[in-house]
């Protein structure tokens, strides 16, 4: 765009000023002085303070600094400049979640070096001149070279067996040249022709109705399919439409673990591997993807949230899998819901968004209702696999040992799968051993004394760990309170102690536990996802980081062991979630041709939730959790955003949150809950309280919120944040 380009300044100074965002928390861009107006996204080095930092053109100047205080900035030649496209989400990220621009650009940039000039790897391979005296070892590294491959000098000389004085010699006698390695190998490019999958005939309208829509620019819609009817398949035929208009693919998915199988996939529909972006690559590799994709050489990219970020100058599609999945929300730092800014970038850019789910978010479902977004939906499973049949287990009314969580229906349901040569799943959203460890003498329990939460026996490991700020002790022979001993019990189930009441019932099953404290990164979660696969492990008895997107043929045995535990009156949302993931764990059984079959354990089955799950009627059970949250004018139906305050001093904490109260404006349409000590009142040594505000859809929440916070000096002592759509209420 031109307008940002300045036209020269009145006065004498043949300089520009432009202002420029660094990416720092300050309060907005600044302006500085250029030798040359330059274009919105153009990269420059600026001096703030006595550093000289990286900066961005972020646009016009806008006068409020003195014509004698303004520096001078100045351009980084042979830099590439950042899409403009993205400058324009930045601002409004920055916008919509009250952050400080500057904070949202350090996200987008946070690639270490990703712009310096790349310094070429120097090679050398055979030149014109012969020289004119040729030694042995001289002729031994011609000889050598004689292949025309480059090698570092360092190669040769080894390679030849000679000293690398042989070597530069030949160099400085021209008999050598030296050439420039590429340090990569170029990226793969994707073949929207490669091996297209025969979709079915519902698949097909979907994939058709997709590649429709995308090509022609903004549109959201809502891939609302059963687990295994085949979205992805479906989604792929869109990624191909956009990689046959030249446009670049972001496809996001909520978890890293789920890209392993998914990177296969892609490469057997497409031919290679798409680019990727998480937290686990080496800066190297990372700063490659990000030049890649500035380069529009990255087609396609997969990855976790942040790769929203990324500086796509052609972006045509993106495709945002599981979209209800929690992990799409950034709970530190910039506090933002990949999903909805997703839908933000892709209207930027005009491109389109496909929203796949088997139990969309019900923002997304009310949106598709509305007409809002797109809605296609694929009511069966792929081929001969049939949806699970879903069983309720009455905890109140299986007689069970004291100590032990697998019911007897359970039990026999295992027998039978393991009998037939079936695989098994064991589901239980609880890491470690046991959550509780309770004094049976005094009743003391072990809690973080850094967090107000429960220590979590890890007997594997001989520790407690708290899950929050990390925290660890060996477990105690006496109770800390009463110095009792042998008095300490473990309280509940974790999927460490599941697995042992396993082994004492099945003791030759071949079975592995699966959750972050088991599995050590991407590696052993790939390795533990394709050791199931394989079949070598039997029962796999994991939190959610198996519950979701896997697909294995031959488990056609869920048991779900504590289906309670989401609560079902903690926030507004625990409903909608508790749902959303145990039809995802359910979904996991009989994905082939053998029919599943899904236990789950509750002490509520009268309870709207199970008996939606067991009688698969999902859409009464939106209908309902829409009316519901009607009812209080909850989100989608209102707008909620919280502020959380905290301190390692509780009094400033205190004190700050009663002032913000006092100071809320009037409003109409909005109404100010709180301060009230937060979930965790204590979480890694700080006391903290929140405040939630309430508002109609109507109001402009971020201003509201705006003028609140400027009527109040928060101390420094004090950390204040604000989470726009909260999705936790901790
Ligand atoms: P979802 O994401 O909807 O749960 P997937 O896309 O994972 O479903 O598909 C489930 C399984 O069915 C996968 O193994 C997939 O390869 C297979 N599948 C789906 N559609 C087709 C098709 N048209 N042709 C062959 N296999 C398919
Ligand atoms: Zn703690």
């Amino acid at each position: 765009m031109n307008d940002t380009l300045l036209k020269p300044p009145s006065n004498t100074h043949a300089d520009f000023r432009m202002r420029v965002l660094l990416p720092y928390p300050l309060e907005s861009a600044y302006d500085y002085a250029l030798d040359e107006p330059l274009p919105r996204g153009t990269l420059v080095a600026a001096p703030l303070g006595s550093r000289i930092c990286t900066g961005v053109v972020w646009g016009e100047a806008d006068g409020t600094i003195a014509h004698e205080r303004i520096k001078r900035a100045a351009a980084l030649d042979g830099h590439p400049r950042l899409p403009e496209s993205l400058c324009d989400f930045i601002d409004w990220t920055a916008r919509y979640t009250l952050t400080p621009p500057g904070l949202v650009l350090a996200m987008a940039l946070r690639v270490r070096d990703a712009f310096e000039p790349e310094r070429p790897r120097l090679g050398y391979a055979r030149g014109q001149i012969t020289p004119p005296r040729l030694t042995p070892p001289r002729a031994r590294v011609l000889a050598l070279a004689e292949d025309g491959l480059a090698r570092s000098a360092a190669a040769l000389a080894e390679e030849a067996n000679v000293t690398p004085s042989v070597v530069r010699g030949l160099i400085d006698a021209g008999a050598l040249k030296e050439v420039a390695l590429p340090e990569f190998a170029a990226l793969a490019c994707p073949d929207p022709d490669y091996a297209p999958a025969r979709l079915n005939a519902e698949q097909e309208q979907a994939a058709r109705q997709l590649t429709a829509t995308s090509p022609t620019g903004f549109s959201v819609t809502l891939l609302d399919g059963v687990t295994g009817s085949g979205k992805t398949e479906t989604y792929f035929e869109a990624v191909a439409e956009a990689l046959r208009q030249n446009r670049q693919v972001l496809i996001l998915l909520p978890e890293i673990a789920l890209t392993v199988q998914f990177l296969d996939r892609f490469a057997a529909r497409f031919g290679c591997r798409p680019a990727e972006w998480h937290s686990d690559l080496s800066t190297k590799e990372r700063r490659r993807v990000y030049r890649a994709v500035l380069a529009g050489e990255a087609r396609v990219v997969v990855g976790a949230r942040s790769t929203l970020f990324l500086p796509f100058p052609s972006l045509g599609l993106v495709i945002v899998d599981e979209e209800h999945e929690q992990a799409y929300k950034q709970e530190e730092g910039v506090i933002y819901h990949a999903r909805d800014m997703a839908v933000v970038r892709a209207r930027i850019e005009n491109a389109a968004v496909v929203l796949a789910s088997a139990t969309p978010s019900l923002e997304t479902y009310v949106n598709a209702e509305s007409g809002r977004y797109h809605w296609l939906k694929l009511p069966r499973r792929h081929g001969a696999a049939v949806m699970p049949e879903i069983r309720l287990v009455d905890l109140r009314n299986t007689r069970s040992e004291p100590g032990t969580w697998l019911s007897q229906p359970l039990r026999e349901a295992l027998a039978v799968t393991l009998g037939a040569g079936e695989q098994a799943m064991l589901f239980l959203n609880r890491r470690g051993y046991a959550p509780l460890t309770l004094c049976e003498a005094c009743g003391h329990k072990l809690v973080c004394q850094q967090c107000s939460a429960w220590l979590v026996e890890h007997r594997y490991h001989r520790k407690l760990a708290c899950h929050h700020c990390g925290f660890e002790m060996p477990a105690p022979l006496l109770c800390p309170q009463c110095k009792a001993e042998k008095t300490l019990v473990a309280c509940g189930p974790g999927v460490e102690r599941v697995a042992e009441e396993f082994a004492t019932v099945f003791p030759e099953a071949r079975t592995a536990i699966a959750s972050s404290d088991t599995l050590h990164g991407p590696l052993e979660t790939q390795a533990a996802i394709r050791a199931m696969a394989k079949r070598e492990t039997q029962v796999l008895i994991g939190t959610q980081i198996v519950a979701k997107g896997h697909h294995f043929p031959q488990l056609t045995l869920v048991g779900v062991i504590d289906a309670d535990l989401g609560g079902s009156d903690g926030d507004l949302r625990a409903r909608e979630r508790t749902f959303q993931l145990l039809h995802q764990v359910a979904g996991r059984a009989g994905r082939a041709e053998k029919p599943g079959l899904v236990l789950i354990q509750t002490r509520n089955p009268d309870d709207p939730v199970m008996q939606a799950l067991a009688s698969g009627q999902r859409d009464a059970f939106y209908a309902q959790e829409i009316e519901a949250r009607k009812r209080v004018a909850a989100p989608p139906f209102g707008r909620l955003a919280a502020i959380i305050l905290a301190s390692h001093d509780g009094n400033a904490v205190r004190e700050t949150g009663r002032a913000l109260a006092r100071a809320a404006p009037k409003a109409h349409g909005v109404k100010v809950w709180g301060p009230t000590p937060a979930f965790y009142q204590l979480l890694r040594g700080r006391t903290r309280e929140r405040l939630l505000v309430q508002a109609e859809r109507s109001v402009d929440i971020q201003a509201y919120l705006r003028a609140w916070l400027a009527r109040v000096k928060i101390p420094n002592a004090v950390r204040l944040t604000v989470d726009i759509d909260p999705v936790s209420f901790f």
